[in-house]
């Protein structure tokens, strides 16, 4: 079927994403071949019409008034793998479900990709905002992005260091911000190689309850009990998981800053020890659910039909019949408190759509 065939109007968006939010897009496609995509974008250009790239919808605030473009849903399906030396290059299509693969990888035992397990969503958006978890990053392994340039309607390719990736960060998601499609994603996996294991709290949970020498079975075994134990796994039967993951980013702010809060919070007669991790140099990462939850906000809290989860703070949640205008007055009112106790402006991870922002 050719793309004007495939073409659908009035399409409710809140079953395409995990908040379950959102209202109508005006045009929707779903791509299961790469000249679908093509043909949507040259469409939307001629056109007019906004367009807007939807892969696993996990990561989505979608506008209760929906979206007034064209939402291009990417499915396309394929899985390449090379063997070199003691690496295999994986080729995967951008619409190729990320959990599937991270099992692949480990029934495999192809090491590199390990405590990404039970990561929603596909393929094609892990470049977009340098997925992450557990000690391990997509920016570790991928070793091309193959993609469709929106503008100038062509194929292009980025190597590792050309897709600028940092913490949550990419630049698909910031100078190219919605100028590339993804198509295809390689990454490279180690052959032979034992797990690393570099975050503290997977650590002590493997050591403790699993091995001194665990396989990468064991990690991804042990990722997916942590995950969840705070409903970070997508689970039909648990509210708690109704939600984007991550609502905001753990914020970088100067060492100088730090230490200026330590103070002021000593004044208050507050003896915490701040949760902090290493970042670039005189840069610090603070726990933004350390800090929600130091903010006056308990797991659980609830507010109209959205809430913080009851399992993790940092986790924003559709009770029930929730709309994207509750979760973005929740979103404010924790932005404001942490602001006001910490002079610090926590920055969502989650993209929103069809606002007029
Ligand atoms: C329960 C839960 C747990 C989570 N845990 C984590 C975690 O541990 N670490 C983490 O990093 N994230 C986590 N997330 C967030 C989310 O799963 C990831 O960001 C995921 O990569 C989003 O994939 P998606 O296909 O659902 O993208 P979508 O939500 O559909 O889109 C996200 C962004 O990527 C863009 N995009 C998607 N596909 C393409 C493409 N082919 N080309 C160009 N742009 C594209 C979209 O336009 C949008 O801007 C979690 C989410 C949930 C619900």
């Amino acid at each position: 079927m050719h793309f004007k065939e495939k073409l659908k109007e009035n399409v409710l968006l809140k079953p395409y994403t995990t908040l379950g939010i959102g209202g109508l897009a005006s045009y929707f496609v779903d791509a299961d071949r790469e000249e679908i995509i093509f043909e949507a974008i040259k469409w939307a250009n001629k056109e007019e019409k906004e367009l807007f790239v939807l892969g696993g919808g996990s990561n989505l605030v979608v506008a209760d008034s929906g979206f007034s473009g064209l939402v291009l849903h990417i499915n396309t399906r394929a899985i390449e793998s090379n063997y070199k030396d003691d690496k295999v290059f994986v080729t995967l299509a951008s619409g190729e479900n990320w959990d599937d693969f991270v099992a692949l990888a480990v029934k495999n035992n192809w090491q590199g990709i390990e405590c990404l397990s039970g990561i929603p969503g596909k393929v094609g958006a892990t470049p977009i905002q340098n997925v992450g978890a557990y000690g391990q990053e997509v920016k570790d392994t991928i070793t091309e992005v193959q993609a469709y340039d929106r503008k100038l309607e062509k194929l292009v390719s980025f190597s590792n260091q050309e897709c600028d990736f940092s913490y949550r960060q990419s630049f698909f998601k910031s100078q190219a911000k919605d100028r590339y499609v993804i198509l295809k994603v390689t990454y490279s996996l180690s052959l032979n190689t034992p797990p690393r294991l570099n975050y503290p709290e997977l650590k002590k949970y493997v050591l403790e309850n699993i091995s001194s020498t665990p396989t990468l079975l064991d990690i991804h075994e042990s990722v997916l009990r942590l995950r969840r134990s705070k409903s970070m796994v997508i689970d039909a039967q648990d509210p708690n998981s109704r939600s984007v993951g991550s609502f905001f980013m753990n914020p970088i702010i100067e060492e100088k800053k730090l230490n200026l809060i330590k103070e002021k919070l000593l004044k208050e007669g507050v003896n915490d020890n701040i949760p902090e991790f290493a970042a670039r140099e005189g840069m610090v990462k603070l726990s933004a659910a350390w800090l929600i939850e130091k903010a006056g906000f308990k797991k659980g809290y609830q507010k109209g039909r959205v809430a913080i989860s009851s399992k993790h703070a940092l986790a924003l949640i559709n009770k029930e019949n929730g709309t994207a205008k509750e979760i973005c007055l929740l979103a404010e009112e924790i932005q404001e408190k942490v602001k006001e106790k910490f002079d610090i402006w926590l920055e969502p991870e989650a993209i929103y759509i069809g606002f007029n922002k």
